[in-house]
Formats: structure tokens, C-alpha cells, sequence
């Protein structure tokens, strides 16, 4: 099942994708779900969603939003977690603190909630005062069941569903504070989207892979399967000392192929358009103003 936020007339609430990428309202089918992801999410009421879809009627003029779209905490996200990433991230000079190319633990930094936009909004590099902004395509882990001290036995158990992020990056702040939360964390540089593929769907482990284009040219493609630090060896690092949350966001990583892979760094530009594809999960396309 491919799980949605959506507004339309009546407001905002959650629905699922059909086959043919349109929007059913679950809440129409059973006025007693959640209307809001969260809130499906921690209540349990999967199994509730799953029930309604046969039933759902399909919302005409439905404007999709990110899956959560104002999450509880910080988005968690992963440093250099593609071999190939890892040593164009190291070569290209906006790296500030690496002493080797390939981590020996998980580099994780975070994005705050504020940096959240969906899939119909654009990203505002014009935030980005550095003009050096950057595309990193990313398949996102959802937290259903909460934990502290989550072994990598137990992960997957714990895990809602997959969704994708793009960890849009200011480089030369993320070069100049070497500290990553600035250049990462301006307001809209988390596009997320378009949909929350469900744990059951995608598989344990899940068969995802990830492509990303600018203005249609290929830049990225990799395997989950191709993670330096795995799904349960992040969740277990995170969660060691820190309490997950149902609806608690993990961005896995991002590939090789970002602009600053290319001699010179291919920065964003406003009017050019990223795309990033899952298939399971669907489309994120943002354009960049
Ligand atoms: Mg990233």
C-alpha cells in the first residue's frame, strides 16, 4: 500500500495512491481513521487503511503534500553511505572535517521540520545566500513502532515504511560552519514524497533503488543494497541513546552523482527541475526556484 497526504476542498487528510498514481480518500471509505499521518501511524491503524482502500473513492483536484508533513523531530539523516559518494563527497573539497573517505561509524546530522516541502512545491534556493545548492537524491526510512536500544535483529520490526528525501544542500555552508545542520537545515531543502510505501509492500528486506535526474539527465542510481551502513545498523546507532518515534524520519543516504561530483560542481539553478524515482514508492519532482 502507498500511503499519502493530500488537501483538497475538504482540507487535509490522509489517502493512499491506486495503480494509476490517483488519490483515494480512506478517510471517505471510514470516517473513524486518522485523518493525519501521524496519527495513522502511531495509532496503528494500518491494518484499518488497509481495509478501506477497496473502498475508497478516488479525489478529484487532490494536491499531494509530503507524506508527514510537519514531523515530530528532526529528520535523522546519514553522511557518506554509497562507497562511490563517499569519495567523490571527499574529493570534491566542500568536505571539512573527514579524515578518511569511508566512515567507520554512521555520520548522521539531522534537518529540522521546517525544511519539509512536498512534491508540488519548489525549492527555494534562493535561501541559499552561498549559491551553491545541490540535489541528493535518498530512499527514507519511517518509524512505526517506537524504541530505545532497537538491536539490528529487531529493525525492520520497527519500521512503518519507505518514503524519499531529498537532502537539498547548501555546500559552501556545509564547507564553512563543518558543522552540517546550516548548510542542510534552510527552510524547504527536504522536499519528501511523494508517498510512504508500507513495510509490507517493499519487502524485508525492502528491493528499493533509487534514480535521480536534473532537467531529464540521469545523475543518480543505486540499490539499497548498495548502503555502507544498512537500514538495522542505522537504527540500532540512532536509536542506542535516543528514543524513536513512531513517524521518526531516517534518510539512508544519498549515491554518487550529486553536483558537486563534477569538476566544476553542477550546482541547482532556479528552473531546473530534480526528479527523483523509487519505483514502489513513486515520483519527486521538485523545481527549483
Ligand atoms: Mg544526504
Amino acid at each position: 500500500m502507498r500511503l499519502v497526504t493530500f488537501r483538497d476542498d475538504k482540507g487535509t487528510r490522509v489517502g493512499a495512491l491506486d495503480e494509476a498514481g490517483r488519490v483515494l480518500d480512506l478517510v471517505a471509505a471510514d470516517p473513524a481513521l486518522p485523518r493525519d499521518m501521524l496519527g495513522l501511524i502511531g495509532s496503528g491503524a494500518l491494518g484499518a487503511a488497509q481495509a478501506a482502500e477497496a473502498a475508497a473513492p478516488v479525489v478529484e483536484g487532490a494536491t499531494i503534500l509530503a507524506p508527514i508533513p510537519r514531523p515530530t523531530k528532526n529528520i535523522f539523516c546519514v553522511g557518506k553511505n554509497y562507497h562511490e559518494h563517499a569519495k567523490e563527497f571527499a574529493s570534491s573539497g566542500f568536505d571539512a572535517t573527514a579524515k578518511e573517505v569511508v566512515p567507520e561509524a554512521p555520520v548522521v546530522f539531522s534537518k529540522p521540520p521546517t525544511s519539509v516541502i512536498g512534491p508540488h512545491d519548489e525549492i527555494p534556493s534562493f535561501l541559499d545566500t552561498s549559491n551553491s545548492t545541490d540535489y541528493e537524491g535518498e530512499i527514507a526510512v519511517v518509524i512505526g513502532k517506537g524504541g530505545r536500544g532497537i538491536s539490528e535483529a529487531d529493525a525492520y520490526a520497527h519500521i512503518f515504511g519507505y518514503t524519499i528525501v531529498n537532502d537539498v544542500t547548501a555546500r559552501t555552508l556545509q564547507h564553512k560552519h563543518r558543522q552540517w545542520i546550516l548548510g542542510k537545515g534552510i527552510d524547504g531543502f527536504c522536499p519528501m514524497g511523494p508517498a510512504i510505501v508500507t513495510a509490507d509492500a517493499a519487502g524485508t528486506p525492502p528491493n528499493l533503488a533509487i534514480s535521480t535526474w536534473v532537467n531529464g539527465e540521469l545523475r543518480q542510481r543505486a540499490s539499497i543494497d548498495d548502503l555502507i551502513f544498512g537500514i538495522p545498523t542505522l537504527i540500532a546507532a540512532i536509536s542506542a541513546a535516543i528514543t524513536l518515534e513512531p513517524g521518526d524520519i531516517i534518510a539512508t543516504g544519498t549515491p554518487a552523482g550529486v553536483g558537486i561530483g563534477f569538476t566544476p560542481p553542477r550546482f541547482l539553478k532556479p528552473g531546473d527541475k530534480v526528479r527523483i524515482e523509487v519505483p514502489g514508492i513513486g515520483v519527486l519532482e521538485n523545481k527549483v526556484a
